[in-house]
């Protein structure tokens, strides 16, 4: 608090001196309670901003600050805090999930299908009715949906339905016959399809076969990718998200977003990491991409090590402890090595996902070796900052590398509450302390850059806030042995959010607390959510993102 006086008495000070001087702002937010994300304490009071830029914050409003024609909004004393970024999120699919038949959060299998059927009952006979979203974890009929569950009342129209976590799909039975999948046909590699007892498909098609359909869905075109960018961006600034990292995707996606920008319809700040193999060499050739207005970043990859855990393709040191394998690698050696060390030279971020323990090691492995390497020729930035994306289940000693090596762990609260349903059952009990150790990393120095993975989660800033805080489910449920002193504390939870990511796309300087000289993004909420009651985090409302000096949402 005593700094904070102390920041407040200087610009009253600098003010007092320029009192004749008009600040011509052009948005003055006042009555707002202010966290400016320095510390965790707020104080009621006004900030102003001209163009792109703070240039206002504090508890005296100077009289010249209403001199030119600035939009004024009083906020009645609700909560004003730094943009919230998602350091995670699939942007284009959070718009897709808007546009097509959204299934997510829906708790019961027999809902879901009244969803999808009242969905057809819009449409024409002929069309395809695809869906995302569905989870059956949470379902009380505790089985996966199957052909004949659609056949009933669509047995014309053919009908896609993805699982939340992208690795399965369900199909009804006119999609079977039109891909002339059959009791015969065999699993491809890597994938295969679900059939019963007597070797009958049951429209289950799980990872690479979910391939053996995918010519037939009709082909998404340019416009339609352009139209999911917008739609997810309107989307994410009406939940107060001002700004993105998006953890893979295409040169021609770049180009959308860059159509989108020179619009002015990039309302939300994206920070872009391209896909492995031909994006990412491209990028390594090119170098760089920095946008000094900080809407467009290109400087990072991402790359795949192992799979996910629900699915059991998380790489682990050890068997799964409900399954007789150890998960899988995704990466090769051959290829990712060349560009590891290409990177490091271009100065170029590496994002790699990894989830279980031993795909951590060999990522952590991996980044050393590529870090001796460029030390020895003289290649090394001071900095690289590279990520591991999820970084869920790490040993101990591992934990130590992330400090040793300057790894920034991305994590995603919602994936811990999402799992504390099966990883227990998955990792058993010993390993389960070593997976979302959010404090462990913290306490050890570490910075977490927080993200959703929405699509996969619903990437919702207020669910995220509440996962991390609380480590419960939405319904305040926690299985025994869920090391809850995992949790973090409000201010750590906001700082995953704000300053934490900024740090994470080099943008410190610029972006993730509320200080004279950053930009102008805000994050305003109808809510306390710093001090109160953990439920009521999630019935918070935004009222107010501000981008760049701009309104981009208000309620
Ligand atoms: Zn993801």
């Amino acid at each position: 608090m005593i700094k904070f006086l102390f920041i407040v008495a200087n610009l009253y000070v600098s003010t007092s001196i320029a009192a004749l001087r008009c600040l011509e702002a052009d948005l003055i937010l006042t009555n707002g309670t202010i966290y400016s994300g320095l510390n965790d304490d707020s104080y009621v009071g006004t900030i102003a901003s001209k163009g792109s830029k703070i240039i206002y914050v504090g508890d005296v409003v100077p009289d010249n600050l209403h001199c030119a024609g600035a939009k004024v909004i009083n906020l009645s004393g609700k909560y004003i805090y730094p943009g919230f970024t998602d350091a995670h999120g699939h942007l284009k699919g959070i718009g897709y999930r808007e546009l097509s038949l959204n299934l997510q959060g829906i708790s019961s299998l027999s809902e879901t299908l009244e969803v999808v059927k009242n969905y057809l009952s819009t449409k024409k006979p002929g069309d395809w009715i695809i869906g995302r979203g569905w989870i059956d974890k949470v379902w009380p009929e505790s089985r996966f949906p199957t052909r004949w569950d659609l056949d009933l009342f669509s047995p014309n129209n053919p009908v896609v339905l993805e699982r939340a976590d992208g690795h399965a799909v369900v199909v009804n039975s006119k999609v079977l016959k039109l891909a002339n999948i059959d009791s015969n046909t065999e699993d491809p590699q890597g994938g295969f399809i679900e059939k019963d007892t007597s070797g009958v498909p049951t429209g289950l098609l799980v990872d690479m076969a979910m391939n053996l359909i995918g010519d037939l869905i009709p082909k998404l075109t340019r416009e339609d990718d352009k139209e999911a960018f917008l739609e997810g961006i309107k989307r994410n600034i009406r939940l107060g998200w001002t700004q993105i990292h998006v953890p893979g995707g295409t040169f021609e996606d770049i180009s959308i977003l860059n159509e989108i920008k020179s619009e002015n319809k990039l309302d939300q700040r994206v920070y872009f990491m391209v896909s492995d193999g031909e994006p990412a060499d491209r990028l390594l050739k090119q170098g760089p991409i920095i946008d000094p207005e900080h809407f467009l970043t290109v400087r990072a990859i991402k790359m795949y090590a192992d799979g996910a855990l629900g699915s059991r393709g998380a790489a682990l040191l050890e068997k799964y402890s409900d399954y007789d394998g150890k998960g899988v690698f995704i990466f090769l050696e051959e290829e990712t090595r060349p560009r590891l060390a290409k990177a490091l030279s271009k100065g170029i971020q590496i994002g790699t996902h990894a989830i279980g323990d031993h795909g951590n090691r060999v990522v952590l492995d991996w980044y050393e070796d590529s870090f001796i390497e460029a030390k020895k020729n003289n290649n090394f930035l001071v900095s690289p900052r590279w990520r591991i994306e999820h970084s869920q289940n790490i040993t101990p000693q591992d934990q130590r590398r992330f400090v040793e090596l300057d790894i920034i762990p991305s994590m995603q609260p919602s994936h811990a509450i999402g799992d504390l349903h099966f990883a227990i059952d998955r990792l058993g009990l010993d390993r389960i302390n070593n997976a979302y150790p959010w404090r462990n990393l913290i306490n050890q120095g570490l910075i977490i850059a927080g993200g959703t993975d929405a699509p996969v989660e619903i990437g919702d800033p207020r669910i995220e806030f509440y996962a991390a805080v609380t480590r419960k489910d939405l319904d305040g449920f926690h299985d025994n042995g869920w090391n809850l002193d995992q949790r973090l504390t409000r201010f750590e939870a906001l700082k995953m959010f704000t300053i934490w990511p900024a740090v994470a796309s080099f943008e410190e300087e610029v972006k993730g607390t509320i200080e004279v000289g950053k930009l102008a993004d805000f994050s305003i909420f109808d809510k306390d959510l710093m001090t109160i009651p953990e439920q009521k985090i999630l019935e918070a409302k935004t009222i107010l993102t501000v981008v760049n000096g701009k309104v981009v949402f208000q309620d």
